[in-house]
């Protein structure tokens, strides 16, 4: 027999008729002889609408209501979902997510889910039901042992459904939507967006959470982490969707479906240099003559960090390898002798990164690298964030006691600690699709002590609040007193509560002061075979000169390249980059 989830979503539940019609489906895919667990969504916009009859009574809601109003909407389409499936002659059975046996943390509005027992769904298969089952919720045990109902966080039922895909080691987790897969972009902005056949994981969970909705980041962690067989197809249609390939994995499940340790993996690449371009000019075109003339000229750049605005200039710094350098360097003069600015370089430095997808969504984890880092006199050259990776780049004389102290800290094993290794050309597309987010804001603390620790104070002054940074970015030039800037971005939901907590920390700063920064929008490129391309960010920088889009930002990790941009301009520059990786149907 095959055991299939099938996850619909609230669109594809908007009305009597689509449910009614969802109901067809699932009896057809029965009547194929596969045993169903059926995961829901509440129905079309039914969640929004339950928030703005509490944001009618407070702007403050407890948490514990919000989940107690907002788990109604998924009860309401599983009762119905089963009504329509016993007037087409089938047996089923609704259950809510404490009936089916999940249990999660008791964090309300965004609990990870912990286990899921599965002994009672077991039961209703084996007597041939179909059972249909309300995602996004569970329930804790509270205290007193008392259950809780908890909300996984919005979006949240994929990752319901691909979590009891992996409890139930089913044969595929089918996620129903209303597009007809992962699509290059959004096409809601983007008209030309195409469908992808398939995507790894790991692209796959940067553009979740870059803001590419059409799946819960969780939910691709949680395949990536046990294979299971995802899959992403419209509910309208029988076509075959998006597959998302991960090598299989099936690591135990050490401390809950997701909770394993954060960090898999710590890194050391030596022969590391770094080039700081200053003081240069802020306007269209800068960033994209710069890296076009790096990468015509053959230099490779690995991480590039834009970092905040001094009064009409900017600074770029970027790595490349050390035997790069003299020639990089020279390409930099010939720039900086038209544009204007500073150039300063340094060699003989080191890139340390921790990676995991565990990192994701929780605070504490780049702050704890940096607080260990500063615990053993490492100070942070550079930072750069993704969301499954953190790398410092940092001075190679501290290499080894930094790689000690960092493995030892996340508790790794020598097969999990690497030095030097570098992957092989997987021939992958240098861009696989592109993401815009457009809730986030940015904010600079500038003339901050550049010392051991202060980044470290400041993630985890935020991670003490629940706030996860995303994009950081450290200045590479220090003002007259020997202060730095440093400018993240963070959720516009979390800025009340970041700028009083970072406020209390400058306090004790002498100098420093915090700029509430403007609305902005992340673009962000993702593709695996970036690493192994050149010029790919010098592409992107271009798009957006041909738009006279500025950029704010930029940052780079591995295999994404994200750029800043005012909120205004967003949609703008999503378009130009999708185009300028001929990503959409006709372009070319
Ligand atoms: P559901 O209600 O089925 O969970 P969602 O609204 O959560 O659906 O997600 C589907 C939506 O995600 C699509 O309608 C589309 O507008 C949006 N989306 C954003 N980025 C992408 C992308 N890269 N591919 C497909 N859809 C995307
Ligand atoms: N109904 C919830 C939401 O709208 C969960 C989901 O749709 O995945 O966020
Ligand atoms: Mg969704």
């Amino acid at each position: 027999m095959t055991l299939l989830v099938q996850k619909f979503g609230g669109t594809s539940l908007g009305s009597i008729e689509r449910i009614k019609s969802v109901a067809k489906r699932i009896k057809a895919s029965k009547e194929e002889g596969n045993d169903l667990v059926i995961v829901v969504s509440a129905m079309g916009h039914s969640t929004d609408e339950l928030t703005n009859l509490a944001s009618n009574i407070t702007g403050q809601p407890s948490r514990r209501e919000m989940d107690m109003l907002l788990s109604t909407g998924e009860q309401v389409s599983i009762s119905l979902l089963a009504m329509a499936l016993h007037e087409l002659g089938e047996q089923a059975i609704s259950m809510t997510g404490n009936q089916a046996g999940i249990i999660t943390e008791s964090a309300h509005g965004r609990a990870r889910i912990l286990e899921i027992r599965t002994d009672r769904i077991k039961n209703f298969l084996n007597q041939g039901q179909i059972i249909v089952i309300a995602g996004f919720q569970g329930t804790s045990l509270g205290i007193g042992g008392i259950p809780e109902i908890t909300t996984l966080g919005r979006g949240g039922s994929d990752t319901s459904a691909v979590a009891l895909a992996a409890a139930l080691e089913a044969n595929a987790c089918e996620i129903y939507t209303d597009v007809p897969g992962v699509l290059t972009t959004d096409p809601r902005i983007v008209k030309n967006a195409q469908l992808m056949k398939s995507i790894s994981c790991d692209e796959m969970l940067e553009l979740a959470s870059l803001g590419a909705s059409v799946l819960h980041p969780r939910a691709v962690e949680i395949a990536r982490n046990y294979g299971v067989t995802l899959l992403v197809k419209s509910s309208w249609d029988n076509l075959s969707g998006t597959l998302l390939t991960s090598k299989k994995n099936n690591i135990p499940t050490k401390g809950g479906i997701e909770h394993r340790s954060p960090v898999h993996g710590l890194e050391l690449i030596e022969h590391q240099a770094v080039i700081a371009l200053s003081n240069i000019p802020d306007r269209p075109g800068i960033a994209a003559d710069l890296f076009e003339t790096l990468s015509k000229g053959g230099v490779n750049v690995d991480l590039i960090i834009q970092a905040t605005h001094q009064v009409n200039k900017n600074d770029i710094t970027f790595t490349v390898n050390e035997d790069e350098l003299k020639n990089a360097h020279s390409q930099c003069l010939h720039i900086i002798k038209s544009i204007g600015g500073e150039i300063s370089t340094q060699s003989n430095m080191t890139k340390l990164s921790i990676n995991g997808s565990g990192i994701m969504g929780r605070a504490g984890i780049a702050s704890s690298l940096f607080d260990t880092l500063s615990n053993s006199g490492v100070n942070i050259r550079l930072i750069a964030t993704s969301e499954v990776k953190v790398s410092c780049v940092i001075d190679a004389g501290l290499g080894t006691k930094a790689l000690r102290s960092v493995g030892d800290f996340f508790k790794l094993n020598n097969k999990q600690i690497s030095l030097n290794v570098t992957t092989e050309d997987n021939h992958e597309p240098e861009v696989r699709g592109v993401a815009i987010d457009k809730d986030q804001i940015q904010i600079s603390v500038k003339n901050v002590p550049d010392r051991p620790g202060t980044a470290s104070n400041i993630c985890s002054i935020l991670a003490d609040n629940n706030i996860t940074l995303d994009t950081i970015v450290q200045s590479e030039r220090k003002h007259e007193d020997n202060t730095k800037d440093i400018s993240f971005t963070i959720k516009k939901n979390d800025r009340k509560e970041a700028t009083i907590a970072i406020k209390e920390l400058i306090s004790n700063w002498q100098g420093a002061t915090l700029e509430e920064g403007k609305s902005i929008a992340r673009i962000s490129a993702v593709g695996s075979g970036m690493p192994f391309t050149r010029g790919t960010a010098a592409k992107m920088f271009r798009a957006l000169a041909n738009k006279k889009i500025n950029i704010e930002m930029i940052a780079t990790s591995e295999i994404r390249t994200t750029c800043i941009v005012p909120e205004l301009n967003g949609e703008d520059a999503l378009n130009a980059i999708h185009s300028c990786f001929k990503l959409g149907e006709n372009d070319s």
